[in-house]
């Protein structure tokens, strides 16, 4: 069928940290489309973003019965690990669904070329269906309840009608284009934390080449010319290093001759802004180019070392926080807060804050967590209906965010999601409405 005209909402440049209402204090474009068609029949739980929270969503919720739909924006699942190499997967939660995901895909040091089928098989066994290339450019919202997606695709825009929908995009674009309140940044100067090109190289030498986790190893980690650190911070105060790259990290790939390679920064960034992509797309390129040189010279095991696979996007650590009826603190995640309304158990990763302004970590050394309870509240918009947030844009703080970000934990809290959304479905009611043991029963917290 046939609307007329739209004019769906663009992209919201926010204020940079405040707490902003999508649709007041930020610049809306309008952008018109052309005719909008209405695409299928109504679902039951719809899904934007493909990434680990998505997929977990989509996987949870169609086990529970639902006639589920998931939509990417690109050609592949697995969000930033498919899409911008990013890996191993790290964080961990109290959480069955993410032991089944590591199983699947082949643990923490999955083949990035097959985690996308993996996931869609997952998400097809499971009956949920898959739409690719389709972008979300719109919510449909009525009377502050979210009623599906605008969709730009190449046959056109498309409008697709949900019970329930689930914003997975990691941006929180969906909320943010509903109207949702969101946060970016730290507090203090609103800055979020760098982005990054990862990638793979291979060629390595597989019982020489070093690893390097993080900054504390750098410091552990020894080399014929001192420690790694030692032999970054000098390349650095040669100028054979950028600035902004501190710390060259070393992670295992898939195969023996290969390491995944962590270490360009673009500071500055805003993911949800295209100037800031474009330059952190040709930058944090160029840097790895750069970074590789370096490993060829001064990476025992690197010599001979080349760029095996370059990602298709640019990593965004860090964009909209979508702010919810509860919100995680750094304070939660440092002494291992537990929940009553708890939906994800005892996740945990360290604070891990990538300096937004200079290079390495913004705390010197990232700070332990103890295992921690994310609240269903997290995940419920504050101020809207038919809506539920997964993955890296929850409600919680910049600090807290920093822990709870990371693929495992991003799998367990879009498990919660797709189980929520399902049930909420399933009763007629709105996801806010839900008896939270009723969540927790069907996760399989009390059996
Ligand atoms: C450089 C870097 C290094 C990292 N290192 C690690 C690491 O070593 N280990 C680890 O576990 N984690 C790491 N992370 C964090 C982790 O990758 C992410 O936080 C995690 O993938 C978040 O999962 P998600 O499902 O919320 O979002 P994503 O993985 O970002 O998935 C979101 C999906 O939504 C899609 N999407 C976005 N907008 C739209 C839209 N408008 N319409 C339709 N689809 C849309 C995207 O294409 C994507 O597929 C790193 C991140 C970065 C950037």
């Amino acid at each position: 069928m046939r609307n007329r005209r739209q004019f769906l909402r663009g992209a919201l440049t926010g204020a940079g940290g405040a707490l902003v209402s999508g649709g007041m204090a930020a610049t809306v474009q309008a952008v018109e489309l052309a005719e909008e068609q209405r695409y299928g029949q109504p679902v039951d739980v719809l899904i934007c973003g493909g990434g680990p929270a998505g997929m977990a969503a989509g996987v949870m919720a169609a086990r529970q019965g639902a006639k589920v739909l998931l939509v990417e924006r690109y050609g592949r699942l697995g969000g930033m690990a498919v899409q911008a190499l990013v890996g191993p997967l790290m964080g961990g939660a109290d959480c069955p669904f993410v032991d089944e995901v590591l199983n699947r895909i082949g643990g923490r040091h999955p083949d990035p070329n097959r985690m996308d089928l993996e996931y869609a098989a997952m998400l097809e066994e499971a009956g949920a269906s898959i739409m690719l290339h389709a972008w979300a450019m719109g919510a449909v919202v009525e009377d502050g309840c979210v009623k599906g997606i605008r969709l730009l695709t190449k046959q056109g825009a498309l409008r697709i009608s949900a019970k329930v929908t689930i914003d997975a995009t990691g941006d929180g674009d969906v909320a943010c284009l509903a109207g949702a309140e969101f946060e970016k940044g730290r507090p203090a100067d609103k800055l979020m934390q760098p982005a990054s090109i990862m990638y793979l190289v291979g060629g390595v030498d597989s019982d020489e080449a070093i690893l390097c986790g993080s900054e504390e190893e750098a410091h552990q980690v020894r080399t014929p010319a001192g420690s790694w650190h030692e032999v970054v911070a000098k390349a650095q105060s040669t100028g054979e290093l950028p600035p902004e790259i501190g710390v060259v990290r070393l992670y295992r790939g898939h195969r023996s001759t290969e390491r995944i390679v962590n270490a360009t920064q673009i500071n500055r960034v805003d993911g949800t802004q295209v100037a800031d992509l474009t330059r952190g797309e040709i930058e944090a390129r160029r840097q790895a180019y750069g970074v590789l040189d370096f490993l060829r010279k001064h990476g025992p095991g690197y010599e001979n070392a080349h760029i095996a696979m370059m990602p298709a996007i640019l990593g965004i650590r860090e964009t909209r926080r979508i702010r919810g009826v509860d919100y995680l603190t750094r304070e939660d995640v440092i002494t291992g807060r537990k929940r009553p309304d708890v939906v994800v158990r005892s996740a945990s990763f360290v604070i891990d804050i990538h300096n937004p302004t200079g290079p390495g970590q913004a705390e010197n050394f990232a700070t332990r967590t103890q295992p921690y309870d994310i609240p269903y509240g997290c995940l419920v918009p504050r101020s809207l209906d038919g809506l539920l947030t997964a993955g890296r844009c929850i409600s919680g703080s910049h600090d807290a965010h920093a822990s709870y970000r990371v693929q495992c934990i991003a799998l367990a809290i879009g498990a919660a999601a797709g189980t929520a959304a399902a049930l909420a479905a399933e009763r007629g009611q709105q996801p806010r409405q839900l008896d939270v043991s009723h969540i927790q029963n069907a996760l399989g917290f009390n059996s």
